[in-house]
């Protein structure tokens, strides 16, 4: 096992916001680049929340957890890729406008009502927005529907439990909680340890998760939108485009400009910060991850990115079930919910690339941090060298990207030129990237089985 002080050390904080419960000598900040971290005050070798530290226990993982969790539920089956899972369906929210609300099918919300409306919870933990204290989004508790109503969609902007998890030591209510993967495992950690954490929070509902994005990600984005960075006030980082595919999203920044408040509606891919591939603002701890779906979450949903749904502008989920108690809730609901029984397989190929990024592209970054000799989390995934030489490359690359998004930014923040800045020094480095992700000899191939398909069309006419 290691501790705090290591994973503060190694940069492979999340920046959860769960240490500070169990040791007042830890806080939570944001650093230089935009990321929320701990903080020790006083320099500790240990901490009595190294415990509950999703990178620093490596004796609670995701499959201990899961194990103790999820076997002893009635049909359970286990998958390596999704975990513990009773159930597996792509469906979405049908009634009362959560679809249209919601990133994807609406169903994380209209789950939510559900346990509302059945008195099952008093509140749900989730992301918010939050002027008030200078921040787009942050963790907040919302005590009825229309509450929660305002809340949906997906945030990748930095968020911290610190403070809703005062709320729950000091309120005797019944929780659901809302997080991604290494949020909900550091929650399930604290409950481990923790009685009245573990008696009020009663329902964990994970969101599948690629990775988590800095500040700068929000920023970038506003700003090639026309808003500079300190005039942008929020960014809605899913705003559908009826009649599009759902992949093909767009941001809507609202912020000053000129004294005059402004939104703009841009489609992200006339962005250059939003390939998710190219993992740029990317949290360090991201690429030491595992867990893509929520293992520890009593029901996960995500997006449905598979042939056939994603034509849907709507938005369909992926969703992944692992209790009774919630495959009764969502099969209660037969005429407010539209769900198709998928096999599990399906629900793993939706998250294809995520999956090949944390299992193949893991084992080789933890080879690399071996070759070091530093102290690093114990993953499931083992170190391993054994890949192919083109997708060593496509990692390293990715790493490459990553880092220097964070020094690109901070430039085009000083610079005249702004965000042409970033994409001056970025351009060679995704240049570089393109030719081994998507070398010649695979392009090549592709040209030349289109051509063979045209001739083959015009013979057979
Ligand atoms: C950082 C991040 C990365 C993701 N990566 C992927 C991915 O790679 N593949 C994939 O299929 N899906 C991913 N998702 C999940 C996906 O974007 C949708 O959130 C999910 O499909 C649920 O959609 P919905 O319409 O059912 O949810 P909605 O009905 O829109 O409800 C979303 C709920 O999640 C809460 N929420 C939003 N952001 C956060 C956050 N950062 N932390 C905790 N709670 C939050 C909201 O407050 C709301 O209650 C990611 C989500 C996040 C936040
Ligand atoms: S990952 Fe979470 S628990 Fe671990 S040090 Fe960071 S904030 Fe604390
Ligand atoms: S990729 Fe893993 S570590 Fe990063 S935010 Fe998602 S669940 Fe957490």
């Amino acid at each position: 096992m290691g501790t705090i002080k290591q994973v503060i050390e190694g940069n492979y904080c999340i920046g959860c916001g769960v240490c500070p419960f169990l040791d007042t000598n830890l806080s939570i900040s944001f650093n230089e680049n935009g990321e929320y971290q701990a903080v020790q005050s006083v320099d500790s070798v240990t901490s009595p929340a190294d415990m509950i530290c999703p990178f620093a226990n490596s004796s609670l993982n995701e499959d201990t957890l899961g194990k103790e969790l999820f076997s002893k539920q009635n049909g359970i089956r286990h998958n390596d890729e999704i975990g513990y899972y009773l159930k597996t369906y792509v469906g979405y929210a049908i009634s009362d406008g959560f679809r249209d609300r919601g990133s994807s099918g609406g169903m994380v919300s209209w789950i939510i009502a559900q346990l509302f409306t059945k008195n099952k919870i008093d509140a749900v933990i989730h992301v918010k927005e939050s002027p008030e204290q200078g921040l787009m989004y942050s963790y907040q508790v919302s005590h009825s529907i229309e509450e929660m109503e305002t809340g949906a969609k997906s945030k990748y902007y930095p968020i911290q439990l610190s403070n809703v998890l005062d709320y729950v030591k000091n309120h005797d209510e019944r929780f659901a909680i809302v997080g991604i993967p290494c949020f909900i495992k550091a929650v399930r950690q604290l409950e481990a340890i923790d009685n009245t954490i573990a008696s009020r929070i009663r329902y964990h509902i994970g969101l599948v998760c690629g990775h988590l994005k800095s500040t700068f990600f929000a920023l970038s984005e506003a700003w090639e939108a026309g808003i500079p960075p300190q005039d942008v006030t929020l960014v809605d980082f899913r705003y559908k485009l009826p009649g599009h595919a759902a992949s093909d999203y767009a941001i809507k920044a609202e912020g000053v400009v000129s004294g005059k408040e402004t939104e703009v509606v841009v489609p992200t891919r006339d962005l250059s910060t939003t390939n998710w591939g190219y993992g740029y603002f990317k949290y360090n701890a991201c690429e030491y991850c595992d867990d893509v779906l929520a293992e520890t979450a009593d029901i996960t949903c995500g997006d449905a990115w598979l042939p056939g749904y994603d034509k849907d502008s709507s938005g369909t989920n992926v969703v992944v079930v692992r209790t009774q108690e919630m495959l009764d809730l969502i099969t209660s609901g037969a005429n407010e919910v539209h769900l198709e029984e998928v096999p599990a397989k399906l629900v793993a190929q939706s998250q294809r690339s995520g999956l090949r990024h944390r299992r193949e592209g893991l084992a080789y970054r933890l080879y690399l941090k071996d070759r070091k000799n530093g102290w690093r989390p114990t993953k499931r995934v083992q170190a391993s060298n054994h890949i192919p030489y083109l997708r060593k490359k496509v990692y390293e690359d990715r790493m490459e990207l990553t880092e220097q998004s964070f020094v690109a930014f901070r430039e085009a923040l000083k610079s005249p030129k702004g965000m042409k800045r970033f994409n001056e020094i970025m351009q060679p480095i995704v240049r570089k990237y393109q030719r081994v992700d998507n070398p010649i000899h695979r392009r090549l191939l592709r040209k030349m089985k289109s051509v063979a398909k045209k001739m083959h069309k015009k013979l057979t006419k």
